[in-house]
C-alpha cells in the first residue's frame, strides 16, 4: 500500500485479527491464502474482505464505495466465487476443482483479478486437493485462492506450502462483548461473557452456547419458518398456537429467535456469515430477496414490540401468522 495516511476500513467488519487485518488493508495480495479457525471465528467474514480488496478498483483497497466493493457487498460480483459442499454432498467434489483450475485461467470479466473462496476445505479429497494444486503451482496472474478451514491438518503439506497461512484468533472479552452483544442483543452481558469464556473467546461456539439456553424457543422459530418456506399457512399455524406455545414469556422469545434468524438469512444475503447460521436461514437467503426478509423482518418487529403489550399471545400469534403469510403471497 502506498504511504497514504488514508486508511481502509474493511467492507465487512472483522473482530480483532489484527495482523490478518493489516494484510487485508494492505492488498492482501497472496494469490492463496488459508484461513483455519472454528465456525464463528470471522473465517468467512475475513475471505470477503481479501475478496473485495482483490476486485475493488479505489486506491485504498477495499474502497467500500465502488461498484466492485458494492457488488460484493452484495454477493454479485461476477470475478468473485464461493465454492460449498453441495447440498447433497458431503465433500466438494474433484470435478468441481477441476472445473475451477479451467476456469481461472479464463481473464476476470470485469475486474483485475478473480477469486475463489473455496469453504469446507478440509473435505477436499486427497484428488481434489492434487487437481487444486496444480494450478495453486503455477497460477495465472488474475487468480486468487482463499481456502476456509477448521482442519488445518486435512490439507496437504503440499498445498499448505503454496499458500499463506492465517490462524484466526480468539476475541478479548471486550471485542467478544462488542460482537455478541450485536448479534444476540437479547441476551445479558453476564451470560454473554460466561458463554464467550467457555468457548475460548471463540464467537461462533458462544453464540451457540447463548442459544441452547432458549432451545425451545429456538425450535418453534425453525418450525415457523420451514412452514414459511414450505408456503405453508397451515404448517405456519400449527407451528406458533398451540397453547402451550402461546404462554407469554416464551411468545416473545420465540419472536427474538425469529429475529436472529431472518438477521442471519440478510447478513448471508450480504456475504457475511453468522457464526452457528441454522440451515433455515441460509436457506431463506437462498430463496427469498433482500426486500421480502426486510419486510418479514419490519413485521416481527412489529409483532415484538406488540408482545410488550398485554395483548392475548395466542391473539397476538395469530394476527403474526396472517401478516407473515400476506407478506408471503400466500
Ligand atoms: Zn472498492
Amino acid at each position: 500500500m502506498s504511504s497514504t495516511s488514508k486508511r481502509s476500513d474493511l467492507l465487512f467488519p472483522l473482530s480483532g485479527n489484527r495482523r490478518l487485518a493489516e494484510y487485508i488493508r494492505s492488498g492482501g495480495d497472496g494469490q492463496a491464502v488459508v484461513l483455519c479457525g472454528p465456525a464463528g471465528s470471522g473465517r468467512h467474514t475475513a475471505a470477503w474482505n481479501l475478496a473485495a480488496a482483490a476486485v475493488c478498483a479505489g486506491a485504498v483497497r477495499p474502497c467500500g464505495q465502488c461498484p466492485a466493493c458494492r457488488k460484493v457487498r452484495v454477493g454479485e460480483h461476477q470475478d468473485v466465487q464461493l465454492v460449498s459442499v453441495p447440498e447433497d454432498k458431503s465433500a466438494i467434489p474433484v470435478e468441481r476443482i477441476r472445473e475451477i483450475r479451467g476456469e481461472a485461467y479464463i481473464r476476470p470479466g470485469e475486474a483485475e483479478n478473480k477469486v475463489y473462496i473455496i469453504e469446507s476445505a478440509e473435505t477436499l479429497q486427497v484428488h481434489a486437493q492434487n487437481a487444486l494444486l496444480k494450478v495453486l503451482e503455477e497460477p495465472p496472474a488474475h487468480a486468487r485462492f482463499i481456502l476456509i478451514t477448521g482442519q488445518e491438518s486435512a490439507l496437504l503439506p503440499t498445498v499448505l506450502s503454496r499458500c499463506r497461512i492465517f490462524r484466526m484468533e480468539p476475541l478479548s472479552p471486550a471485542e467478544g462483548e462488542a460482537l455478541l452483544g450485536r448479534l444476540h442483543p437479547a441476551s445479558d452481558p453476564e451470560a454473554r461473557a460466561i458463554a464467550l469464556a467457555a468457548a475460548e473467546g471463540y464467537v461462533g461456539p458462544a453464540l451457540a452456547r447463548l442459544t441452547d439456553d432458549r432451545r425451545k424457543e429456538h425450535a418453534i422459530a425453525l418450525d415457523l419458518v420451514r412452514g414459511m418456506l414450505r408456503h405453508s399457512e397451515r404448517e405456519m399455524l400449527a407451528a406458533l398456537t398451540l397453547p402451550e406455545k402461546t404462554q407469554r414469556d416464551r411468545y416473545a422469545a420465540m419472536l427474538d429467535c425469529l429475529t436472529e434468524l431472518l438477521a442471519a438469512a440478510l447478513e448471508r444475503k450480504y456475504g457475511r456469515e453468522t457464526p452457528g447460521i441454522a440451515e433455515e436461514s441460509r436457506q431463506m437467503a437462498a430463496e427469498w430477496s433482500i426486500a421480502l426478509l426486510l419486510r418479514l423482518r419490519d413485521i416481527v418487529e412489529a409483532a415484538r414490540d406488540r408482545a410488550k403489550f398485554n395483548i392475548q399471545p395466542l391473539t397476538a400469534a395469530l394476527a403474526l401468522c396472517a401478516e407473515l403469510a400476506g407478506a408471503l403471497s400466500l
